[in-house]
């Protein structure tokens, strides 16, 4: 499709600029959507703030942010046009971590350390834009009862199922999870569909309104680990958890934040034979301290959960079975010419937002 088409053009640390740019180019291997829903991610932040490099070769822009979207089909490259895959007015959601089909890793199974990897707003142009190309393997059709702003939740959902999976839930178990933020509210729900007993949901600093949404996902208690003046304080998280499970700690922690303190904490207060997995992307100059004595002697395992590899297609059965409520999570819809608004609220004052999205059209 020849034109020009309205996106957010990100350049530099806190330099982004709507503009006016030609609309992507469809390879023989491409579909191009016409974007409706994108979620505004945790690492789009990062990007913005120039927290992190991006995927691009030199690391930085000029580059079209935004991996979390879903849109409609509008032109279809030449190989899924010959497979009968898509046509234009499909529904479709965007796997962003597109890998090749052809390298070691992916016919291991680990799509998601593919050695030819494309990712939209990441390495290459993405949604925050009116039309976005992508790779015919990243597409999946968005159930006819899932709406465009729920199905914009399947690519951090995605991870959710992939790190849920790690923590290998024994049914009953005591659920420790760091992080009232959006992945939070995911997991708490999802760790209960899957059989979890009790969950705590821990925060830092001024989460209270966060931690109490928490509750409505279905965490049991909520605690608040910095703010004396909160009611949900606790100076002594692992004497917390150990009274409420008599004195076995947790048996599962997941921490979706990237502070290295929530960490450590989560090693801190599970117990015997734990699992803890490890889910916010940290800093570069992050280390981890541990104590040895009783991480050895109490055999916990730790595990990374990293993107979400073979993940999708749960993803999108289990939002469609209604087993996870995302809407709920969605506290803010901004037009695309408001995006760096809401990155900035999100980074400034996130105290009420869960989740924000860009409506595209
Ligand atoms: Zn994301
Ligand atoms: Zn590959």
């Amino acid at each position: 499709m020849k034109g020009k088409m309205k996106a957010q053009v990100f350049y530099e640390a806190e330099k982004m600029k709507l503009e006016e740019v030609p609309i992507p180019e469809v390879t023989d291997v491409d579909v191009l959507i016409k974007i409706k829903n994108v979620g505004i991610c945790g690492s789009d932040i990062s990007y913005y703030y120039g927290l992190s490099p991006l995927g691009t070769a030199t690391g930085k822009g000029p580059l079209i942010l935004g991996h979390e979207f879903t849109g409609e089909v509008v032109e279809v490259g030449k190989v899924p046009e010959a497979m009968g895959l898509y046509k234009p007015g499909d529904r479709v959601v965007v796997n962003p971590v597109q890998n090749c089909n052809a390298c070691i890793p992916c016919a291991k199974g680990h799509t998601h350390l593919c050695e030819n990897l494309i990712v939209p707003g990441v390495s290459v142009d993405g949604a925050f834009a009116e039309y976005c190309s992508s790779r015919y393997t990243g597409l999946f059709k968005l159930p006819d009862k899932v709406s465009y702003a729920a199905g914009a939740f399947t690519e951090p959902f995605a991870c959710v199922v992939n790190a849920i999976r790690k923590l290998d839930i024994e049914p009953g178990d005591f659920v420790a999870i760091f992080g009232p933020g959006a992945m939070g509210m995911m997991m708490v729900q999802l760790c209960k569909s899957v059989g979890a007993g009790r969950i705590a949901l821990i925060g830092a600093t001024n989460d209270d309104w966060r931690l109490e949404q928490g509750k409505k996902f279905g965490a049991d208690y909520i605690f608040n680990v910095t703010d004396k003046n909160s009611k949900y304080y606790t100076a002594d998280l692992k004497k917390e958890i150990s009274d409420l499970t008599d004195g076995h700690l947790a048996d599962r922690a997941i921490v979706p934040t990237s502070s290295n303190a929530a960490f450590e904490q989560a090693v801190e207060v599970s117990g015997n034979c734990s699992i803890i997995v490890h889910f916010g992307l940290p800093n570069a100059d992050d280390v981890f301290k541990i104590p040895a004595l009783s991480f050895h002697t109490m055999d916990k395992q730790i595990r990374s959960a990293w993107l979400a590899p073979l993940s999708w297609a749960t993803a999108i059965k289990a939002i469609g079975e209604g087993l996870v409520n995302v809407e709920p999570i969605l506290t803010g819809t901004y037009p695309l010419e408001k995006l760096e608004e809401a990155i900035k609220l999100l980074r400034t004052n996130p105290g009420e937002q869960l989740k924000i999205q860009i409506k595209v059209s």
